[in-house]
């Protein structure tokens, strides 16, 4: 069976990730440096739906958030900022 993808309106992207030789980080001035002794300090995070464009929940979110389900970042004073744990302000 071929599928019509254009009458399923179908849409795809992709998303690649690359590391680059840089003296920085891309939003931040951070040595891009990979530690891998014991963290500094932890973020803990919670998942928290919130309405996206199209004014609906993550449905995945949803899920997730229901499950009381968190994320626990390592971090390093030298090498990660408030940009890379989402906590700058603009
Ligand atoms: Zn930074």
């Amino acid at each position: 069976m071929k599928l019509n993808y254009e009458k399923l309106g179908f849409k795809a992207g992709i998303e690649i990730h690359q590391e680059l030789l840089t003296n920085s980080k891309l939003f931040c001035l951070c040595s891009p440096i990979l530690k891998t002794d014991d963290p500094e300090f932890l973020v803990k995070r919670y998942f928290r739906p919130v309405l996206g464009e199209m004014g609906k929940y993550d449905e995945a979110m949803l899920v997730e958030y229901e499950k009381g389900r968190t994320i626990v970042y390592e971090g390093f004073n030298d090498v990660n900022c408030t940009y890379e744990i989402d906590e700058t302000c603009m």
